[in-house]
Parts: C-alpha cells; sequence; structure tokens
C-alpha cells in the first residue's frame, strides 16, 4: 500500500520558545523534505519535543511561521492541520479492539465504510491476526504498531512521532526501528521523529538535526554527521571518537598538517570546520573503528602516509566482533584513545607498546576553541 500524499515540506521559519525568562528553542530555520524520515536528535531538555510540540501546534511559538508546504500554519488549530502525532505512551483507548482503535479517527469523522481502509491498515503494521484483541492483550511493539496505524489512517501529511520507543526494551526497540523506516517507505509520507538516542536516530533517518541546547548544532545524513562532526558536542554524541589537541604546522596543499607530541598527522582541508592557520590550534578527531593498533614491533610494517601515534595499552576488552582497546598516548596528553580491531593479536595486552596507525582521509579538525563535550 503506498499513500503518497499531496502537501509539502515542512518549514519552520524563525521558530522560537520561550517560558518566562527561559528559552526552550533559540530562533530556528529547519526545512523537512516532504516525504523524509527526519530526526530531532538530542539530550533531554535541548528542546527537540519542543519543537515537535510547535509542528503538532499543541505549542504556540513565541516567534516565528510554520509552513506545511505553501501554507502558513501557525495559527492553525491541532485538530485543523494535516498533522497526527504518536506519543511514547501510545494512548490506546483500552476497551476498544485493535480494529476500533484503528479505525477511531475515521468514526469519529462519521465515515461509515471503513473496513476497507483499517484491513490496509492492519496489513500495513502486519497485525491482521490481532484486529479482535484489547491493547492489553499486545506486545509493547504490538501496541506501538496500532498506534501509528490509527495516525496514520488519517491520512496525515506529517507523521510526528514523540520518542515512540521509548517504553521497548533494547532488543523490541532495535526491530521496531526498521518496522517504523519499512513503514515510513511504504506510505511514502514525511516523519519527524523524536529521540535522545543516536543509534535509533541513525539507524531509521534520512536526515538528523542533532539538538542541543535548544539549538540545532549541525543537520545533515547520519553518515554526514558521523563522519564529518562540525563540533565536540556532535562528535561526542554520535558515538565514541577521539579528540587530540594539536598544533598546526601548515596547510600543506590539500592537507593541513598538525603536531601532537612530536607526532605528525594529516587532517585533509574539507574535513576541518574551521579555517587553520599555522601555529594554531586544532582539535583531531578519529573514529575508534578507522584505528588500527600494530604491536611496536612491528611498526615497520605500517604503510607509508599513515597517521600514526604511539602509545601504551591500558585496557583491553572483547565485545564480540572486534576488541576495544584504550591506549595511553604521550602523543595526546594522556588522552585514552578506543581502538576496535577485528583482528586478535595474542601481544595486545595491558602494557603492550602499540602504535596506532589510520588512513588521513578518516581524520577530521574542530574548532579547538570549544570545550570538549
Ligand atoms: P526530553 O527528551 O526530556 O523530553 P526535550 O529535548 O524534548 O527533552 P523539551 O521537552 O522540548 O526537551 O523541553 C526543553 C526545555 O524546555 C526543558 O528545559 C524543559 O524543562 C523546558 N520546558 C518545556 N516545557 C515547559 C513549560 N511548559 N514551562 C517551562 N519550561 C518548559
Amino acid at each position: 500500500m503506498t499513500q503518497k500524499t499531496a502537501g509539502g515540506d515542512v518549514r519552520l521559519s524563525g521558530i522560537s520558545k520561550t517560558y518566562g525568562s527561559f528559552t526552550a528553542v533559540h530562533p530556528l530555520d529547519l526545512t523537512i523534505p516532504q516525504g523524509s524520515f527526519f530526526a530531532l536528535l538530542g539530550a533531554s531538555g535541548c528542546g527537540k519535543t519542543t519543537t515537535l510540540r510547535m509542528i503538532a501546534g499543541l505549542e504556540d511559538p513565541t516567534t516565528g511561521t510554520v509552513f506545511l508546504g505553501d501554507k502558513d500554519v501557525t495559527d492553525l488549530q491541532p485538530y485543523k492541520r494535516p498533522v497526527n502525532t504518536v506519543f511514547q505512551s501510545y494512548a490506546l483507548f483500552p476497551h476498544l479492539d485493535v480494529a476500533e482503535n484503528i479505525a477511531f479517527g475515521l468514526r469519529r469523522r462519521g465515515i461509515k465504510s471503513y473496513k476497507k481502509q483499517v484491513d490496509d491498515m492492519l496489513d500495513l503494521v502486519q497485525l491482521g491476526a490481532f484486529a479482535g484483541r484489547k491493547p492489553h492483550q499486545l506486545s509493547g511493539g504490538q501496541q506501538q504498531r496500532v498506534a501509528v496505524a490509527r495516525a496514520l489512517i488519517n491520512h496525515p501529511q506529517v507523521l510526528l512521532l514523540d520518542e515512540p520507543l521509548g517504553a521497548l526494551d533494547l532488543k523490541l526497540r532495535r526491530q521496531m526501528q526498521l518496522e517504523l523506516k519499512r513503514i515510513q517507505t511504504e506510505v511514502g509520507i514525511t516523519f519527524v521523529h523524536v529521540t535522545h538516542d543516536q543509534e535509533e536516530a541513525m539507524t531509521m533517518a534520512d536526515q538528523v538535526a542533532v539538538m542541543n541546547g535548544g539549538r540545532v548544532e549541525q543537520l545533515g545524513a547520519p553518515a554526514d554527521l558521523y563522519e564529518n562532526p562540525k563540533t565536540t558536542f556532535v562528535a561526542n554524541f554520535l558515538g565514541t571518537s577521539n579528540l587530540i589537541e594539536a598544533e598546526v604546522v601548515e596547510t600543506a596543499g590539500e592537507d593541513t598538517v598538525v603536531t601532537c607530541g612530536g607526532s605528525k598527522l594529516r587532517v585533509p582541508g574539507e574535513r576541518c570546520a574551521s579555517q587553520p592557520r599555522a601555529g594554531g590550534k586544532l582539535l583531531v578527531g578519529v573514529r575508534p573503528e578507522k584505528v588500527s593498533v600494530a604491536h611496536a614491533d612491528d611498526a615497520g610494517t605500517i604503510a607509508d602516509g599513515r597517521n600514526r601515534i604511539t602509545g601504551r595499552i591500558v585496557a583491553s576488552s572483547f565485545i564480540g566482533v572486534s576488541t576495544q582497546y584504550i591506549v595511553d598516548s604521550p602523543a595526546c596528553s594522556d588522552f585514552e584513545v578506543y581502538v576496535q580491531n577485528i583482528e586478535r593479536d595474542a601481544r595486545l595486552t595491558p602494557g603492550a607498546e602499540v602504535v596506532l596507525h589510520w588512513n588521513p582521509a578518516h581524520t577530521f579538525g574542530l574548532d579547538a576553541d570549544q570545550d570538549i563535550d
């Protein structure tokens, strides 16, 4: 069942929200493309739910305009907007069975012949066999799917999801992430999903807005945010990153060359968030899984041209597909470096002297004048 809808992008123009003297959302400009799966990601209290509620019409913006396509909906009552919301609590009617819950919106609008639409929705969320059950006879994931079906049957232009998987255990959460993504692809409407779980946002969304302190700190596709974070907050919020404070030696061709404790590292110019200048500082980052670890005795076998720093293993833990090493390196003033390595080497135990090395292309540079979060 594909339900391509009319409408357009969700466009937030200068919207903000203040409560008394507290600003929950600073003036925000954001375009959510029609038909995309869009995530608002951030820690508790960063303003993501407030932003979602302003799109829904459940919260009046202090300033700014909300557009759906070309239409200014800022002053439109929530129920008049072509938008539906799924909350973490699901809010199903306990006395109605699954089919009746899903049909609720249509019945309220006086629509009598809704069986086919309800059947389509039951198919979409794969709950055909559960149509006659009451919510308390369903698992959390099944209840969540009923809530999604109940919202989608109204053919909204936009479905807003406020931490809809928050009540589920981890395994079910992971399953439901894929399930929601499948449903979104099938119906083709815009999903705006609020979550504090970076893995969830990365798994599901086409685009992620990372929020911090009421502002969007960075917006982009998951892989781009992960590989090219522009701030320490984004670098640390999306996975683990090794951040090393280094001094800029020179900008050589396309690369910036930095030094940290005697090691020279190369950072591709296009991966530097700020314009580096010789003598200035740069925070150099690399993701743990991009780093290889070699025993110091094997240092001669490392290919030329790779970034490398020396260190000593202080801890290692086997985590299934990989082993995680924590390495103390004088090259980065006792900064711990997390390394995941698929090939296991029996000599790589705590105390071993090692060389960490990686392809310079995987290195990014951040403005050093920010706090390391
Ligand atoms: P969470 O993940 O915990 O729901 P969030 O990122 O969704 O967090 P919001 O619910 O948008 O955060 O809240 C943003 C900030 O605004 C918080 O500091 C919150 O305490 C504050 N806030 C939200 N609603 C109100 C209100 N009605 N009055 C005063 N402050 C509020």
